[in-house]
């Protein structure tokens, strides 16, 4: 199965403001450079509709891409971690960050992106704690694999996980990527389009009411 459709609808600052509609959305993350907006052109299918950015960390809104004529979203999501524009800053995509993730009712998974060829950093799997520790479901995303030859990647993949482990029951699902040559496009599409049919079939939501803690309360702890 293949998308029909995407399109850029909207940028916000403030979650409350993204669109008011209740379909499956799925939120792509990671440190800038990583290769976000190209995997959304990937998935989307476009050149252009996630600009690719030429400077690290010029994505700073939440975007909103409707896809399959409105039946779900992908949202490109601020990168973290970027140093350079001072700590100010940095706190208040923090913050956008924050509030989006804890208090989206839409968010169905958050594809948190990992440049394949970095070995673990420590803001990244500071971040994967912290999702884990508020029972974000997440998944994670390996790019640029074309930089490594086929078996270079598995093994970089195996030593992520092995760190993983030692402080995960158990691991997310995991994806390998290249925006470059298409690689995982239909895997990542297999899994999106998996979730929305139990969710169309009603079968138990994926994120739960009750385990969502309060935004505004949380969004100081990161
Ligand atoms: P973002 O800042 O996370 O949105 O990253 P971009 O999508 O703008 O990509 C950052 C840089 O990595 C650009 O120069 C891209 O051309 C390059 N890039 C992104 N994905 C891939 C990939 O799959 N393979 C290769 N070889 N380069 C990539």
């Amino acid at each position: 199965m293949d998308i029909k459709n995407a399109k850029y609808e909207i940028s916000n600052a403030d979650y409350r403001k993204c669109p008011a509609i209740n379909v499956p959305e799925y939120a792509f993350i990671g440190r800038s450079n990583v290769g976000k907006s190209s995997l959304i052109n990937m998935i989307g299918k476009s050149k252009s509709l996630a600009k690719t950015s030429q400077k690290p960390g010029k994505t700073l809104l939440i975007n909103h891409f409707k896809m399959d004529n409105g039946t779900w979203y992908m949202v490109d999501l601020p990168g973290y971690g970027y140093a350079a524009r001072g700590k100010e800053q940095r706190s208040q995509f923090s913050k956008i960050i924050q509030e989006y993730i804890l208090g989206r009712e839409q968010l169905t998974c958050l594809f948190v992106l990992i440049d394949i060829r970095h070995s673990p950093q420590k803001i990244d799997l500071e971040f994967l704690r912290w999702l884990g520790e508020h029972q974000v479901p997440f998944a994670i995303v390996f790019t640029k694999a074309d930089k490594e030859g086929p078996n270079a990647g598995k093994k970089k993949v195996e030593e992520y996980k092995k760190v993983l482990k030692k402080e995960w029951e158990e691991l997310p699902p995991v994806f390998i990527t290249s925006s470059e040559k298409w690689t995982g496009r239909e895997e990542l599409l297999d899994y999106i389009f998996s979730i929305n049919k139990e969710i169309a079939e009603g079968e138990k939501p994926h994120i739960e009411e009750e385990l969502k803690p309060d935004a505004e309360k949380n969004a100081a702890e990161i």
